[in-house]
């Protein structure tokens, strides 16, 4: 590509990007379409076998994705915990990719490598946790959570896990404690690095859905007699289904006095830490030996960022440092720099910092707290039209996630024809083995008018799945 190709195609993109970013709030949220109709759209001939204008292709896939796609930045989606991307990301994302640093080493990526230092610092900064902490960016919060898991798992296993393995002769079964709410990834977890599903502890809630901290000490002590090694207790900062926060402090407590690692999901819920009024619960996350943070959630960042923080950088050395005789990256004297392979689970590593740099530069500390503070109050607001509507039966509010049922039946096929509306867009939960339907708000572009909207939209829906449920019911 030349440059004056380059500037032409990048120009126009930009253009086109622009004009698509302000049409959201008139476009559907989704086409709601088939996948055949998507693969036909997408044509399904060969590898092409030879080139083709580098404009007229982006032409073609900026068009393609514009017109085919879920838009998590239409003004009225509230449905996975998934951001509306603030643009400024996918301009970082651009520049990063062009200048391309592997900051999976200092030497390779000097300078990309301490903008990756100092957004680690700055997210701790944001959310109380120690600002001298460890961390890197990953990809998401599932990779978040991963690597704290195996940093818990090297630290406490008192015999040689690296190399002996979990079934070691001196090895005794690793316990992992957390609530019924937690998210899958501790499944993921417990399976691909070896302890076994069974090996979870899912500790009962209270009413709140906040982990039972009675049955969860008298969980470890069990264990402990049986001879069992509980080694990991992981919180919630905010659950995926409710926004459920544990209580931290304690939870901290018990960790320490029974010697386990304490980890904190705060992949939905931690920034929410950075409010004046975030409650004591959750800003006991600082006491945390590591947080999952997800800045592709509640840092508005685009797909894909995750930040694994750990309160003490050795442990993520002691975990992941394995140095073969074919590396050669020189030490600065007397000076400390970091390697980040060394860090995690990855050897070459994309520049994910840049985006989300940019965005704490871009609007501070001060913008975010403002930001989610919005998406709040947006919430809560949505939580009492739901206890004041008729139709409606409000269930639980809790940081930005609010869960409601429509009255008559037929709630799942009204959540189906939600989803496949392009008007709006929620999800489910399942509370106590209820059916409710969850809107999360991670989304700045969402307004009051937005979220009043919401009932008139499903309650027609329902009222058409009512009547098609029961066609002779004379209900009204
Ligand atoms: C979203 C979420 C995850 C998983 O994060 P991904 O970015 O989807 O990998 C884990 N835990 C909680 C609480 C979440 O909300």
């Amino acid at each position: 590509m030349s440059g004056e190709e380059f500037r032409r195609a990048g120009h126009r993109l930009v253009d086109q990007v622009a004009e698509f970013l302000e049409s959201l709030p008139k476009r559907p949220l989704t086409p709601n379409e088939p996948p055949h109709v998507v693969r036909a759209a997408l044509g399904t001939g060969p590898l092409p076998s030879s080139g083709a204008r580098p404009q007229d292709l982006l032409d073609q896939a900026a068009t393609l994705l514009f017109e085919h796609s879920l838009l998590s930045a239409h003004p009225r989606f509230w449905g996975y915990i998934y951001s509306s991307a603030a643009p400024i990301g996918a301009l970082g994302d651009f520049l990063a990719a062009a200048v391309n640093p592997n900051v999976g080493a200092w030497n390779l990526s000097p300078l990309a490598t301490e903008i990756e230092a100092q957004t680690v610092r700055w997210i701790a900064e944001l959310i109380g946790y120690p600002a001298d902490s460890g961390g890197l960016l990953v990809s998401g919060g599932n990779m978040a959570n991963f690597v704290p898991f195996l940093v818990a798992r090297k630290v406490k296993a008192d015999w040689n896990v690296s190399g002996e393995g979990l079934r070691a002769p001196a090895g005794r079964p690793l316990r992992v404690y957390c609530s019924a709410e937690t998210h899958t990834w501790i499944h993921k977890a417990a399976d691909l690095f070896g302890l076994g599903t069974e090996m979870i502890r899912w500790v009962g809630t209270d009413a709140e859905l906040r982990m039972d901290t009675a049955e969860l000490r008298r969980r470890i002590r069990e264990d402990k007699e049986s001879g069992d090694l509980p080694f990991l207790l992981v919180g919630a900062a905010g659950s995926v289904s409710t926004g459920a926060v544990d209580p931290l402090p304690e939870l901290a407590a018990i960790a320490r006095e029974e010697g386990l690692w304490f980890h904190v999901d705060g992949a939905y819920g931690a920034i929410a830490a950075a409010l004046p009024d975030a409650s004591a619960d959750l800003r006991g996350l600082s006491l945390a030996d590591s947080v999952a943070v997800d800045p592709h959630k509640w840092l508005y960042m685009p797909l894909e960022a995750g930040c694994a923080l750990v309160r003490d950088r050795r442990d993520l050395i002691k975990t992941f440092r394995h140095r073969p005789p074919y590396y050669h990256f020189p030490e600065h004297e007397g000076e400390e720099s970091v390697n980040y392979f060394e860090h995690g689970m990855q050897n070459s590593r994309g520049f994910r910092a840049l985006k989300v740099w940019l965005a704490l530069r871009q609007v501070g500390r001060e913008g975010y707290v403002r930001m989610v503070a919005d998406d709040v109050r947006l919430s809560q607001a949505l939580y009492r039209i739901a206890q004041e509507h008729p139709e409606l039966e409000a269930c639980t509010q809790g940081l930005s996630i609010t869960t409601f049922r429509y009255v008559p039946r037929g709630i799942q096929e009204l959540l189906t024809r939600l989803q496949r509306s392009g008007e709006t867009f929620l999800t489910n939960a399942v509370i106590r083995g209820k059916f409710v339907l969850r809107a999360c708000f991670v989304n700045f572009h969402s307004t009051l008018a937005d979220v009043e909207a919401l009932p008139g939209i499903v309650t027609r829906i329902g009222a058409e799945v009512d009547a098609e449920l029961r066609p002779q019911d004379l209900r009204g």
